[in-house]
C-alpha cells in the first residue's frame, strides 16, 4: 500500500480538496484503487452542527456521516462511496483516545500526543487503506501548515513515512504563487517560507504544486526547485482553469501522474481519461444554454449548495448545455420587495433545495405555485419537496393554512410533521444517510432512474404526515416513490406537468461527472 499526503501552505482556500481529488483521479485513471482520507482539525466530531454559511455545505455519506464538502469532491472525481472513516476529525481522534483512556487501555502510562494520539492517527489511516484494499491512500490534511490544529496530524504523517519507508509515502505541498500587479511577476517567496515551515516539522515535500493565476513561469519554478530541494520536474503548475474538472489535465500536463507513479515505485501506466475529457469539453464548449433559479436563504454563500451546483454541471455536460444559475432570495418575495414574476423572469426551471427553519418559506411556496400553474420545470429537494406538499395542500386540496410543523406548530393541517417515534432534539436525531425507495411503475421518476428500486441519501427530520396522503392523492398529487414498506413518502410528481418532481432525498449527493444524478439529468432536459 502506498500513501500520498497533501498539505497546504501560505493560505487556506487554495483548492486542496480539488487537488487531492485530481491527484487521485490521475492514479485511478491508471487503474490504481485510490482511497481518499480528509483530516479536519476542528474539535467537532462531525460537520452536522456547523453553519453552512461559515463552512459550506454539510455533505452526507451513505452511512449517514455528515462531513466536509471535500468528501463530495472525492466521491465525484473518483466514483466511489465513502464512509465515516474517510473523514477523521480532531474531535473523532480525541474521542477515540479519551474513551480508550477511560477504559484503562493505556495501562497506567500518561497519555500523550506522541505516541498515543499520533499512533491512533496512523492506525486509522492504515485501517482505512486495508479495509478498502487500496493501492494508494491519499490523505488531505485540512488547514495550513503552521496551524496548531493540524500539527499533531502532520507529525503522525512524518512518522508514517518513517515507518512505511520513504519509497511508500510521498508528500505533496500545495502553495500559492501570487503575481503582484505592480511588480508584474510571479513571486516564489511565500512558497519558500511555507516549505521551510514544513521542513521544520521534519518533512521534505516531494512535489510542490503551485497555485497561480497563469501557468507557472520558468523563473519562479527554478527558484522553488533550488530553494526547496525539489527537482524542477516536481514543481507543478496548478494554474486557474475554467472548470474544476479540468484540473486533472492541468496536472497531467506537468506529468504528475507518471512522476508520482515513479516516485512510489508503481508501474507507470497511461491514464484513461477519454470520457472525462469529453465531458470537460462539453462544459467548456456547450451547444445549449439554460438558466435555472435556485431559491434559498443561504444564497449569500454558494458553497452551501455545492452539490446541487455540481449536479447541474454534470447534467448540463451530458446535454452539452451550460446551466446558468439565478439565485433567488425568497425572503425578498415574502417581504414584498420582489414579485415572483420578476424573480423567475427569464428562468427555464427552478430548484427549491433543502433548508431548515421558517425564514423564506412563504416565498418558496409562492415560487412553487408559480411553477405548477405556469408549467415551468420544478425540482424540489428535501425541504423543497415538503414545501411542494404544503403548496398543493393549500392551493389545490383546499387545506387552507396547511404547513409543516417545523414552520407553524399550530397549523390546522400539519401535512409535514415529525412522525411518532422520532424525537426533536437537535443533533443526531435526523434520518441520515442512504435509504431505499420503491418507485411506482410507469411514473416519471421510475422512468428517470430506469428502475423501480433505488437508493438515495437523506438528511431531514420531518415527513409527509400519513393523515393527509389520501386527501392529497385524491386532489391529484402523485406520490411516485415511497420507503419499501410504503410508510414514508419519498417522491412526488404531477403527471400532466412538463416536469414537477420533488423528493425527500438529496439526489445531489450522488452525482458524478461521468454519471449525472438521474433527476437532475431529466430536469435539465426538461428545461432545455
Ligand atoms: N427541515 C426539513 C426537515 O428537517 C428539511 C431538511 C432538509 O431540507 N435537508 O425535515
Amino acid at each position: 500500500m502506498k500513501f500520498i499526503v497533501v498539505t497546504g501552505g501560505v493560505l487556506s482556500g487554495l483548492g486542496k480538496g480539488i487537488v487531492t481529488s485530481s491527484v487521485g483521479k490521475l492514479l485511478e485513471s491508471r487503474g490504481y484503487h485510490v482511497v481518499p482520507v480528509k483530516f479536519d482539525g476542528y474539535l467537532n466530531v462531525d460537520a452536522g452542527t456547523m453553519n453552512p454559511y461559515r463552512h459550506g455545505e454539510v455533505f452526507v455519506l451513505d452511512d449517514g456521516t455528515e462531513c466536509d464538502m471535500d468528501l463530495g469532491n472525492y466521491e465525484r472525481f473518483l466514483n466511489i462511496n465513502l464512509c465515516r472513516a474517510n473523514n477523521p476529525t480532531g474531535g473523532k481522534i480525541f474521542e477515540l483516545v479519551l474513551s480508550k483512556e477511560r477504559r484503562g487501555e493505556y495501562l497506567g502510562v500518561d497519555v500523550q500526543f506522541i505516541p498515543h494520539v499520533t499512533g491512533e492517527i496512523k492506525n486509522w489511516i492504515r485501517k482505512v487503506g486495508q479495509d478498502a484494499h487500496a493501492d494508494v491512500v491519499i490523505i488531505e490534511v485540512g488547514g495550513t501548515v503552521g496551524d496548531i490544529e493540524n500539527s499533531y496530524f502532520i507529525e503522525a504523517m512524518r512518522e508514517l513515512r518513517q515507518e512505511e519507508g520513504n519509497e511508500n509515502v510521498a508528500f505533496i505541498h500545495v502553495t500559492l504563487v501570487p503575481k503582484l500587479s505592480v511588480v508584474g511577476e510571479q513571486k516564489s517567496k511565500p512558497t519558500q517560507q511555507s516549505v521551510k515551515q514544513l521542513l521544520g516539522m521534519g518533512i521534505q515535500p516531494d512535489f510542490i504544486l503551485c497555485r497561480c493565476e497563469e501557468p507557472l513561469e520558468d523563473k519562479p519554478k527554478k527558484k522553488i526547485s533550488q530553494f526547496c530541494n525539489v527537482s524542477e520536474g516536481h514543481v507543478i503548475s496548478d494554474h486557474d482553469c475554467s472548470t474544476i474538472y479540468e484540473v486533472p489535465f492541468v496536472l497531467e500536463d506537468s506529468n504528475l501522474g507518471d512522476e508520482l507513479s515513479r516516485r512510489l515505485g508503481l508501474e507507470v501506466r497511461p491514464p484513461s481519461l477519454l470520457d472525462w475529457r469529453a465531458m470537460v469539453d462539453n462544459i467548456k464548449h456547450p451547444k445549449g444554454e439554460i438558466t435555472v433559479a435556485i431559491t434559498g436563504k443561504y444564497t449569500a454563500l454558494k458553497d452551501s449548495y455545492a452539490s446541487i451546483l455540481e449536479a447541474l454541471i454534470h447534467a448540463g455536460a451530458h446535454h452539452s448545455a451550460r446551466v446558468n444559475v439565478k439565485w433567488v432570495e425568497t425572503t425578498r418575495i415574502e417581504d414584498g420587495e420582489l414579485s415572483v414574476e420578476d424573480a423567475l423572469n427569464g428562468v427555464d426551471g427552478i430548484i427549491v433545495p433543502g433548508g431548515f427553519g421558517s425564514r423564506g418559506t412563504e416565498g418558496k411556496i409562492s415560487c412553487i405555485r408559480y411553477c405548477r400553474e405556469n408549467n415551468i420545470p420544478f425540482l424540489g429537494l428535501c425541504y423543497g419537496f415538503q414545501m411542494a406538499v404544503v403548496e398543493y395542500a393549500r392551493n389545490v386540496a383546499g387545506l387552507k393554512g396547511a404547513n409543516s410543523t417545523e414552520i407553524d406548530p399550530k397549523t390546522p393541517y400539519p401535512v409535514i410533521d415529525i412522525l411518532p417515534g422520532q424525537t426533536s432534539d437537535l443533533g443526531g436525531t435526523m434520518r441520515l444517510g442512504a435509504y431505499d425507495a420503491v418507485l411506482k411503475k410507469g411514473s416519471r421518476v421510475a422512468e428517470a432512474y430506469g428502475k423501480e428500486k433505488i437508493s438515495e441519501r437523506h438528511r431531514h427530520r420531518y415527513e409527509v404526515s400519513p393523515d393527509y396522503i389520501g386527501k392529497l392523492e385524491k386532489a391529484g398529487l402523485v406520490f411516485s416513490g415511497t420507503s419499501p414498506d410504503g410508510s414514508l413518502m419519498e417522491f412526488l410528481e404531477l403527471p400532466k406537468h412538463k416536469f414537477f418532481i420533488g423528493t425527500q432525498a438529496h439526489p445531489e449527493f450522488k452525482t458524478h461527472l461521468e454519471e449525472p444524478a438521474p433527476l437532475f439529468y431529466q430536469f435539465v432536459g426538461a428545461c432545455l
